[in-house]
């Protein structure tokens, strides 16, 4: 199979990271027979100081020809980088929300994965976490309280603010079949989340809930409350498998879950939208902290792009190949630095992409 890829190096351990990446995808597209061929593509800083401005009409064009599209983080130093002299819309990040609007990327899907390996980095105590977890946050991402209306205005002498909350039975569903079908692939669990013993919105988000679920038979549904939600995930993450919420809920919840698994360097993340094409990238920045160091984790990237050969190329085998080489890896000992703990193997950021590399097998 031949896969046309888009490939957005970025910012700081960008170019680094995605680096690793491709050596990986290159490497499981040889063992596998397919062909990876890639387009490169300027965004963020690296635009600015070619094109002046973070993200061109020809790079959305040519990410829009791509099949996917998979990026490294963006972004420098505010305090010292000429980037963010210029005003808001010309800055790297205005590059990160114009091209997820462009390409109608409303479906955010995060992993968090605790590696048995890994456990000494998760804060939570070893008999809440003693088997692991693995779950799959699935947030709306460009509707919701994020995208309403909002004004502040004087009611009578008072000072008010108004934030609008609004969903449409459409964008609910269009989410909902995504996270039933990715559920599909997984363990078949959809947990989702609402206020609706609060909000009408939430009420809505339940009844096509429900409805989209009766075409998913094998897939059990439940529905929690968001309070609730963000106490069982620190009191029994390993309930949950697929949990699908809205934009503002998945914000946080997210976070939250991210913070389980200990480190930034180690998660993944994927924007989809109604068709195969995603966009595919680390939950962490562009660390300039690091940056040309060697010593950045590839790891979140790697994932990044297994999560790629899942979702947009349907290459399930090749996807856990890469999945199961990172944790051979993890317990042979490897490490880079973020996630280095006493008796393990400190390496830097090429030989971990060489690591995985070599623990990839059909
Ligand atoms: P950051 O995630 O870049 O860094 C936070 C800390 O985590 C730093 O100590 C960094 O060294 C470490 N870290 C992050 N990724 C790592 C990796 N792969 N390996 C090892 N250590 C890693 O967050 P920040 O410092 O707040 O932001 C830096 C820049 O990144 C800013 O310009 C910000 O706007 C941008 N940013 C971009 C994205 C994106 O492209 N999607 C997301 C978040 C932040």
């Amino acid at each position: 199979m031949k896969l046309n890829i888009g490939v957005i190096k970025g910012d700081g351990i960008g170019p680094e990271i995605v680096t690793e990446a491709m050596k990986v995808l290159d490497k499981t597209s040889e063992v596998f027979g397919h062909q990876c061929c890639y387009t490169q593509l300027l965004m963020g800083g690296a635009s600015i100081d070619v094109n002046g401005v973070p993200l061109t009409d020809e790079t959305i064009r040519l990410a829009k020809a791509s099949d996917a599209v998979l990026m490294g983080s963006i972004g420098g130093d505010a305090r010292v980088s000429p980037w963010y002299q210029l005003e808001p819309s010309k800055r790297p990040e205005a590059g990160l929300l114009k091209i997820r609007k462009e390409l109608n990327l409303f479906a955010n899907l995060r992993p968090a994965i605790l590696y048995s390996e890994l456990k000494d980095a998760c804060p939570l105590k070893e008999e809440i976490i003693a088997d692991g977890f693995d779950m799959m946050i699935m947030r709306e991402l460009t509707g919701g309280l994020y995208f309403g209306e909002r004004k502040t205005i004087e009611v009578d002498g008072v000072m008010t603010a108004y934030d609008e909350l609004t969903y449409n039975e459409n964008e609910i569903r269009r989410i909902a079949k995504r996270g039933f079908d990715i559920a599909m692939k997984r363990r078949k669990k959809v947990t989702s989340v609402d206020k609706a013993n609060v909000l009408d919105s939430s009420r809505l988000w339940r009844k096509v809930v429900e409805e989209v679920a009766a075409d998913y038979p094998e897939v059990v549904l439940e529905h929690m409350l968001v309070d609730n939600c963000a106490m069982q995930l620190v009191k029994d993450p390993a309930q949950f498998d697929v949990i699908l919420t809205e934009n503002m809920f998945g914000d946080i919840l997210s976070d939250e879950a991210s913070m389980v698994t200990g480190s930034i360097g180690m998660l993944a993340s994927a924007s989809l939208n109604d068709t195969k094409f995603g966009l595919y990238e680390p939950s962490g920045g562009s660390a300039p902290d690091i940056a040309g160091k060697g010593i950045a984790n590839p790891i979140a990237t790697i994932l990044s792009a297994a999560m790629m050969l899942r979702f947009s190329f349907d290459l399930d085998k090749e996807a856990e190949a890469i999945e199961l080489a990172v944790s051979q890896v993890l317990k042979e000992g490897y490490r880079t630095s973020d996630i280095m703990s006493g008796g393990n193997i400190q390496i830097g950021t090429s030989e971990m992409g060489d690591k995985i590399c070599s623990y990839i097998h059909a």
